[in-house]
């Protein structure tokens, strides 16, 4: 079999949401495992953490129907809430909750006669200009769905543009939107992502919604206490399939990008931009090899990348190598790290792990 792996490490994902839990004493937080839990596996990210996470919260229908027919009985939160009418019969039979963010997603609600009322989690754009109603036109949207018996559970939602900032004026900007609206409607909020969870205690609401940082990144500028604790869930991991000795001089990979700076070894690894793995990593990207950090040399390539292991003495056909997360000898390369070699963000690293790369769960 090709070795590539996916490890994925269910107790560093319980130790992280315990953190966010840790970091909010006062909110309940909904696990965020869209998009197949970051990569992951949204299922068995959901029954890792059935026993300690009150909710869950995906992108689609499809995603939560997913966890409710792998048997997850929790209370499922769509986040971009529904895409036609005909999700409401679906999202009312498996007692799923849902954002709302539009007008034609009220007139929608207005109109259903559910058997049961279906919690709903308002959405506000304070900020972010994507998706939610504008600040002045919420509070009228609020009253009508307050007083709608197709609705229950009726939380103010907001997801901030620059919580990740240290210094973020826009961040207290949209804070104070929100402050404002939810004094006025005497509503209870659902705001924080990752980094506010982690680093604006004053976002911290009813419910938080963090994701990334449950997989083990730190979405913040500057690390903090907390962030040193995450622990990577994933580690992509592959071995060496061949060795080469090069002269100096002499180029490795397609249009010859790395040239042997003295004697090297190079190391050939299974594990391409066609496994997901980011082919903008440039010279010297870190991996593990044996636990010992060395850099990629030559351009990715879609099954093979090579690294320089000029100064790893056993490097050997088959020896580990861990493309992020946590090599046998405990050693950690952060995914955050391999992402600013790629100029990239953590996220599509993870999201783009490739079927190819198959999920080992520990
Ligand atoms: N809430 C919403 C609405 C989101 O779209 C996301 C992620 O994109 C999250 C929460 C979780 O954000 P993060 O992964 O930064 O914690």
């Amino acid at each position: 079999m090709r070795p590539l792996v996916a490890d994925i490490d269910l107790d560093a994902l319980r130790h992280n949401y315990q953190l966010a839990c840790r970091c909010a004493p006062q909110s309940h937080s909904v696990a965020v495992i869209k998009a197949d839990a970051y990569g992951h596996g949204a299922l068995a990210c959901a029954q890792a953490l059935q026993n300690q996470a009150p909710a869950f919260a995906v992108a689609s229908i499809e995603e939560a129907l997913t966890l409710r027919q792998g048997g997850i009985t929790q209370p499922i939160v769509l986040l971009e809430g529904i895409f036609s009418a005909d999700e409401l019969p679906l999202v009312e039979r498996h007692g799923f909750w849902i954002a709302v963010h539009s007008q034609w997603q009220v007139d929608v609600l207005l109109a259903a006669t559910p058997l049961k009322p279906i919690p709903v989690w308002l959405k506000v754009d304070s900020g972010m200009h994507r998706l939610g109603f504008a600040p002045n036109e919420t509070a009228a949207i609020w009253r009508q769905l307050s007083a709608a018996p197709s609705v229950a559970r009726l939380h103010l939602m907001s997801h901030f543009a620059t919580a990740d900032a240290r210094d973020s004026d826009y961040f207290h900007q949209q804070m104070a939107t929100l402050q404002a609206l939810a004094s006025e409607l005497k509503a209870p909020l659902c705001l924080a992502n990752s980094p506010a969870t982690l680093a604006w205690p004053i976002a911290h609401g009813d419910w938080n919604r963090p994701g990334v940082m449950l997989y083990g990144s730190d979405p913040l500028e500057v690390p903090n206490a907390i962030t040193q604790q995450l622990r990577p869930v994933m580690t992509l991991r592959s071995e060496i399939i061949a060795l080469r000795d090069l002269a100096a001089g002499e180029p490795v990979g397609y249009s010859g990008r790395w040239r042997a700076p003295k004697r090297s070894r190079i190391a050939v690894v299974a594990c391409g931009y066609g496994d997901g793995y980011d082919r903008h990593a440039v010279d010297g990207t870190p991996v593990l090899v044996n636990g010992q950090r060395c850099a990629i040399a030559g351009k990715v390539s879609m099954d093979m990348l090579t690294v320089d292991v000029t100064d790893v003495s056993d490097a050997a056909i088959g020896s580990d190598v861990v493309l992020w997360g946590t090599a046998r000898n405990g050693e950690v390369l952060p995914i955050d790290e391999v992402a600013r070699y790629c100029d990239t963000i953590s996220y599509t690293l993870l999201t783009g792990v490739l079927p190819r790369a198959p999920r080992r769960y520990h």
